[in-house]
């Protein structure tokens, strides 16, 4: 059966109509600028030239309208009508505790996402507006939602729990909820795959480290720890976040700046990280170029960023007492094989030995841990929409 698997930001919509029995993507796309002057959608067939449309997008409704005449036009499209669609998959960033796996979507379903809207304003309302149109556009077609949050609700209290008074966890529901859980699930599922075991007989440690990136500690297939805390600047150094941080720097500089909590937000998520370090850019490639030309701050920010890295790997190594396999996925994890071999370098005290020239390739799945590696390493690419289309066509 055919998946159509919507991604729904607050102007932009990407889309993948995925065949749920061969895998195989038919056609996948863009709307940009939904809401905006200039909108246009791109539409790609495997195999084919992308194609443009320009065409208006005051909203969700038009978005997804436009959408389904792109997959479903004569020259362009892949399907003739909406029978060509069995079910759709919309990733929703926040479950709060309600959700723990993915669910087909109903009054009572959008109410509980609705009610998750607090603790992610800037995600979840986009999400729920697509979910909507698709509701209205496509009667009749199920509707699944899959939770970035869902994975990690199996973590145990000690892991979500911060230790500030309890009466804000149950005012404000403040803990560790975690994020990217669906490409932490696909890329351990894969890795014990790979290890040839059941994934109830594993200690894996994902690394989705992309522009946002987190780490995971999964033991025996269930996420029991995640870098990412109650909103996603918790953990690793990120393209502009800062991740772990005192909290006292925060009061400190909005006290001594003056900077009211809005400021203060823009400085944590917009201007910190990769780009607030090495002041050169938020993406890694640039960041290096710069610390091959002598740059110490671009330098500077890479050590960090690597030292993070590995100290996640050895809070989850410690976790689980032990680990089977480390797995590096996302832009910088799949491609960037210097911050890996950084990140996981000097660790032979836990039996992790790295082969720089296993290393030394991009993209794809390959192993880069040597011979006589007693944890295994492995880059695995991760593949959000197909985690999502195969969820929606087991539940439908
Ligand atoms: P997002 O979190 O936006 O999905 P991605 O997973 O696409 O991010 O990762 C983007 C990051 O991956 C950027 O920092 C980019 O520099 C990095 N990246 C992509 N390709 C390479 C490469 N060949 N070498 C090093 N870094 C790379």
């Amino acid at each position: 059966m055919n998946i159509l698997v919507i991604n729904c930001g607050s102007s932009s919509l990407k889309y993948q109509l995925i065949d749920s029995e061969t895998e195989n993507v038919l056609a996948k796309g863009l709307c940009e600028r939904i809401g905006i002057n200039d909108s246009f959608i791109k539409q790609t067939v495997p195999g084919k030239d992308a194609v443009v449309i320009n065409c208006e997008l005051k909203d969700h409704n038009d978005a997804i309208a436009q959408v389904i005449s792109a997959l479903t036009d004569k020259e362009i499209g892949v399907i003739a009508d909406l029978s060509g669609i069995s079910a759709v998959g919309h990733r929703v960033v926040h479950g709060g505790e309600k959700f723990h796996k993915s669910v087909i979507i109903d009054e009572n379903v959008m109410m509980a996402i609705d009610q998750c809207v607090p603790l992610a304003p800037l995600h979840n309302p986009p999400n729920i507006i697509g979910i909507k149109a698709c509701q209205a556009a496509m009667q009749g077609v199920p509707q699944v939602a899959v939770f970035d949050t869902a994975f990690h609700q199996t973590m145990p209290k000690e892991s979500y729990m911060y230790a500030i008074p309890y009466e804000y966890y149950e005012k404000y529901g403040i803990r560790k909820y975690g994020f990217h859980g669906t490409s932490h699930k696909f890329v351990a599922e894969r890795c014990a795959q790979i290890l040839g075991k059941p994934i109830e007989e594993t200690k894996i440690i994902t690394c989705h480290i992309g522009n946002g990136g987190s780490i995971s500690a999964v033991k025996n297939g269930k996420c029991i720890d995640t870098s990412m805390g109650f909103t996603p600047l918790d953990g690793i150094v990120m393209g502009t976040r800062s991740g772990i941080l005192d909290p006292a720097v925060v009061l400190f500089l909005m006290e001594n700046e003056g900077l009211n909590e809005k400021e203060m937000n823009n400085v944590l998520n917009k201007k910190s990280g990769l780009a607030g370090v090495s002041g050169v850019s938020s993406d890694m490639r640039d960041v290096y170029a710069a610390a091959q030309e002598g740059n110490e701050k671009a330098q500077l920010a890479l050590d960090i960023f690597a030292h993070r890295v590995k100290a996640y790997i050895g809070e989850y190594f410690a976790e689980m007492n032990g680990a089977d396999a480390i797995v590096f996925t996302a832009g910088i994890g799949e491609n960037d094989m210097a911050a890996r071999l950084a990140s996981v370098s000097g660790l032979e005290a836990l039996g992790i030995v790295i082969d720089p020239e296993k290393n030394n390739r991009r993209g794809g799945e390959f192993e880069i841990s040597a011979d006589n590696s007693k944890v295994k390493v492995y880059v695995i690419s991760t593949n959000e929409e197909l985690a999502i289309a195969r969820e929606t066509a087991a539940l439908v």
